[in-house]
């Protein structure tokens, strides 16, 4: 368990070392379109969504900080409206980097009520972003082709993470509870929780209707059926854990029984996929969130865990 602890002195500085490295990463690349009036811009941070309006734009997320006047660029590349709309899914600084530099006159930033709370304390290293209009459940915004449903089920990556559906379209932004169809990074310094995580996502599974396209809040678009097995591989983590710590195993034998389902073999890949910022592999990863959920099973303060150390990787 000596491991877990550095890990865990990682905290806030780990946290901002994902500005730090994704700086050496690719950056904001072609925008492009996800279905009908929904787009999304990759890199330099969180994946940014485009949602074009009637007469505007909303943004979901603005990446790192820095990050405004090409965002601004992209949206430039499919329409002139401007910009109306920043909804945040989460507090984190990849996502809400550059709300600063584009929510001028007019412009609404929306988020959950925790998310708020975080984006507008003061003394933090990314500074103040203010929220104008927050939910706690559940937030309509708009009518018709315009309509924004707004979702919150409970504590996954943060304990502040909004579902962003677009239903005209059938899509659906998700932020990073699911990122990189593999399981997600849990931030508990931010109230996130690797127990409460398959509640959360089960409730968005069968509490959210008409969705085709999944956004991931970094990486790719997702159909309905992979975040749906998504769900079922992180409600089998957290199961396997419980289960494991009873017959008095450790993480790597929990790993192992996962390891035996081959339909999870998509959750435990060894490769490190093209432009993951942090975390590693996706089965580091899962072994990673395995530590966090023994970790909370136990009653012990949950570690902030970005990643392993290559050598520790699981084959
Ligand atoms: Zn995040």
């Amino acid at each position: 368990m000596k491991r877990l602890a550095v890990l865990g002195a990682l905290g806030v500085s780990g946290l901002a070392a994902v500005g730090v490295t994704a700086q050496g990463l690719p950056g904001i690349t072609e925008i492009e379109q996800v279905n009908g009036n929904v787009y999304k811009i990759w890199g330099a941070g969180g994946n940014t969504t485009v949602f074009v309006r009637e007469n505007d734009v909303v943004l979901i997320d603005t990446k790192l900080p820095n990050s405004g006047e090409q965002i601004l660029a992209e949206v430039r590349k499919v329409t002139d409206l401007p910009i109306g709309m920043i909804i945040n899914t989460h507090s984190h600084p990849d996502h809400m980097g550059s709300n600063n530099e584009l929510s001028g006159d007019g412009v609404e930033v929306v988020a959950h009520v925790n998310s708020e709370r975080r984006m507008e304390a003061e003394g933090g290293p990314f500074g103040v972003s203010e929220v104008d209009r927050s939910f706690s459940n559940y937030m309509e915004i708009g009518d018709g082709a315009d309509r924004i449903e707004l979702y919150y089920f409970g504590a996954g990556h943060t304990d502040g993470d909004a579902f962003v559906v677009f239903p005209e379209d059938r899509t659906m932004a998700a932020g990073d509870i699911y990122a990189w169809h593999m399981s997600p990074l849990i931030d508990p310094g931010s109230g996130g929780s690797m127990l409460a995580l398959p509640t959360t996502l089960t409730a968005a599974v069968y509490g959210i209707d008409g969705v085709d396209h999944v956004i991931q809040g970094h990486g790719d678009v997702s159909t309905w059926e992979e975040f749906h097995s998504f769900m079922n591989f992180n409600r089998a983590l957290v199961q396997t854990a419980e289960q494991t710590l009873q017959q008095g195993g450790d993480e790597r034998q929990a790993l192992a029984a996962l390891d035996r389902n081959p339909g999870f073999q998509i959750f435990l890949g060894t490769e490190v996929l093209p432009g993951l910022e942090y975390g590693g592999s996706p089965k580091s990863r899962a072994l990673i969130n395995l530590m966090v959920a023994f970790a909370e099973l136990r009653g012990e303060e949950a570690p902030l865990i970005m990643g392993l150390p290559q050598e520790e990787w699981p084959e």
